[in-house]
């Protein structure tokens, strides 16, 4: 009675509303991510227990709303609600001290910790992590290398939004694995379930001749908000945030539900309002497995206040997503529903400031991009600098292969690596004179720097090998399809195939110039893997939604029936034609 009397004239902190409510104290992290001093209680959960939270709150409360209104919350925003997943560090690592996987509803809340069980597939956990920009250091590479050969299955994925994942970790290994990560300065928190995801940026920022800004820089400022902004972890659902620079190599910020697309405003065109300078304009809404592309808002921002806007719309996004249904649960629904107006209006008021409007026939908008840039050996901005963008069969490496590639950053480079969304990494950094002995290092860890023009832009999610979404082998049947139209043709331009294994589109088939959604497809008595395969995909300067042309086709038959379609367009295209105007 004491207590609760002298907290009466506190607001209450997480883990004091849950010592006043009677709930045992879960985390003792004042001053760390979960501390907060702020929030009183109000909203109890589905057993009419109050639930105490912290910055938080306003999911909570997004979710009363729809209570209020008479609406069931899905079954994951139940689960949510029952357990606040910021708070199970202890839980998963009792449970893996007890040798044991989550089960139920757990599944879906250890994501928010980057651990995901991918049963019945392996029967062990997936480790993603977050690397803003894809930058990191080679100590970190190698190190992950060795998480990887002792605790978990000896390999690295690279995954399409410049980032890496372990797997075949076993139930024992996760508390090593956690512990591990975080030893080598690396985060997996909020990598997977309802959070923001790995915030993407152009992999050559600062050594792009081409580029017009840096954005891995915006991209960490992006990261470290996130991690320091506990209430944009009670979004509806994932969200993906990319910055591109309108240099060489695409960072594909028109598929993210927000992209910051570089752009200048020339000394013509600038006025009392608007100075001359690079800019960002605001797109919002993509979600290509939806077959939507972020669309331009008409707003522009500064690289300064990208990052707090960026925060505006995520509190918008957590006050307003649907929680009710997963499907509907996308940026892209809120602004379907609301139009662009309504949703921009709704952010200034939460950003307490308007938002720059400017036509875009005031910008000067750059297309830069090379679709093999990502390959090979290329000059950086700075004199006598080469980076070399490794080739990995559909982004996986062994880890002797980390550990090598590694060793050459560190000798020939910076010590810096550089994962792209296409599903590989760059060394930069490397002078003239010691090309010849980096590409003899590469070719001696059994990887190659070059690459046909299949495999340059061959992308493969994990398919059946280790997610229990998947309809097929997406890696094993991408590397087939590439191994056989590269014994039938030399290509002079790049055609992207693109294998995805489910609806969640983790390998975005619907912008491959060819892209295949896994099926499964009755063959006699069996069930056999196939897929529906659409054509004409694109991004950036070139965007469309491919168009589904063939259904239902047994795997066994698409590498003749796509080599057909690329001899055809081979023989009848006309000068520089590409294969998606063709
Ligand atoms: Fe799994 Fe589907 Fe994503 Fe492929 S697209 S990794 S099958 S969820």
């Amino acid at each position: 009675e004491e207590q609760k009397q002298y907290l009466a004239g506190f607001t209450m902190g997480h883990d004091v509303a849950r010592a006043v409510s009677g709930l045992p104290v879960v985390s003792g992290s004042v001053g760390g991510l979960g501390s907060s001093l702020t929030i009183g209680g109000g909203a109890a959960n589905l057993d009419g227990q109050a639930i105490p939270y912290g910055p938080e709150r306003i999911a909570y409360e997004a979710q009363d709303a729809v209570i209020a209104e008479g609406k069931k919350l899905c079954n994951e925003e139940k689960a949510k609600r029952e357990k606040n997943p910021l708070d199970m560090w202890d839980e998963i690592i009792s449970r893996s001290d007890a040798n044991e996987f989550p089960k139920g509803t757990d599944v879906f809340l250890h994501k928010f910790h980057g651990m995901f069980h991918v049963a019945p597939n392996q029967n062990a956990y997936m480790m993603r992590l977050r690397i803003p920009g894809g930058l990191m250091h080679a100590w970190q590479l190698a190190g992950l290398a060795d998480l990887a050969d002792k605790s978990a299955g000896g390999y690295i994925d690279i995954t399409t939004r410049a980032n890496l994942q372990l797997r075949e970790i076993q139930a024992d290994q996760a508390r090593s694995v956690l512990y591990g990560i975080r030893e080598l300065d690396l985060i997996s928190l909020g990598s997977g379930g309802d959070n923001v995801r790995n915030c993407t940026a152009s992999c050559l920022s600062g050594i792009d001749p081409d580029e017009l800004i840096e954005t891995i820089p915006l991209a960490k400022r992006m990261h470290h908000y996130i991690l320091n902004h506990r209430e944009v972890f009670g979004l509806p659902r994932k969200f993906n945030i990319a910055f591109d620079a309108g240099g060489r190599i695409a960072s594909l910020d028109d598929t993210n539900d927000i992209g910051f697309r570089a752009a200048r405003v020339t000394e013509e065109n600038a006025d009392t309002d608007l100075s001359s300078g690079v800019y960002f304009q605001l797109t919002l809404g993509g979600i290509t497995g939806h077959k939507d592309f972020a669309r331009d808002t008409g707003v522009l921002l500064t690289a300064d206040e990208a990052v707090e806007v960026a925060g505006a719309i995520l509190r918008v996004f957590v006050k307003n997503g649907d929680r009710t249904d997963r499907k509907k649960a996308r940026l892209k629904y809120v602004l379907d529903d609301w139009g662009f107006d309504k949703f921009l209006t709704v952010v200034e008021e939460e950003y307490g400031r308007t938002l720059r409007r400017v036509p875009k026939d005031k910008l000067t908008c750059v297309d830069n991009e090379d679709r093999v840039a990502h390959v090979g050996f290329h000059s950086q901005r700075q004199t006598d600098c080469h980076y070399v963008g490794v080739v990995f069969p559909v982004g996986r490496m062994t880890s002797d292969q980390a550990r090598h590639l590694a060793a050459i950053a560190n000798e020939f480079g910076n010590g810096e690596i550089r994962l792209t969304v296409w599903q590989n990494l760059i060394i930069p950094n490397i002078a003239s004179a010691d090309i010849d002995a980096v590409k003899a290092r590469i070719e001696a860890c059994g990887l190659d720097w070059q690459a046909t023009a299949f495999q340059a832009g061959l992308v493969a999610c994990t398919g059946s090998a280790g997610c229990k979404f998947a309809g097929a082998d997406t890696k094993a049947n991408a590397m087939v399809l590439a191994r056989h139209l590269e014994s039938l043709f030399e290509l002079d331009v790049p055609i992207n195939i693109h294998f995805t294994g489910c609806h969640h589109s983790c390998a975005q088939h619907y912008i491959g110039d060819i892209g295949l959604i896994a099926c499964k497809v009755e063959q006699g008595d069996d069930m056999v893997d196939g897929y529906h395969i659409v054509l004409g995909g694109g991004w950036g300067a070139r965007q469309g939604i491919g168009r589904e042309i063939f259904q239902s086709v047994v795997f066994d038959e698409i590498p003749m029936l796509i080599a057909s379609l690329i001899a055809h367009y081979l023989e009848d295209r006309k000068a520089q034609e590409s294969f998606v105007d063709f």
